[in-house]
């Protein structure tokens, strides 16, 4: 079992040290991402498709304009 942030996509094995950790590199605390834990990921806004949440939180430009968010 893992949880991802939904704003950074990393990883944690507790959602205890998810939530505590503090500091997510896009700012503030991490948030848990709600949404299943195996891929394909996608984005809510623009429903494109990734193999990995890192990958779609950092993969910069979203077409509808921002960053890809996750569907939760
Ligand atoms: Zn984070
Ligand atoms: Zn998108």
């Amino acid at each position: 079992m893992a949880y991802f942030c939904k704003k950074c996509g990393q990883p944690f094995s507790d959602l205890y040290v998810l939530t505590h950790s503090g500091s997510c590199t896009k700012g503030g605390c991490h948030e848990p991402y709600a949404g299943h834990e195996t891929g394909p990921f996608h984005c809510k806004k623009c429903g494109q498709s990734f193999s990995d949440l890192y990958v779609l939180t950092h993969s910069g430009s979203c077409s509808k304009g921002g960053e890809h968010e996750p569907l939760d």
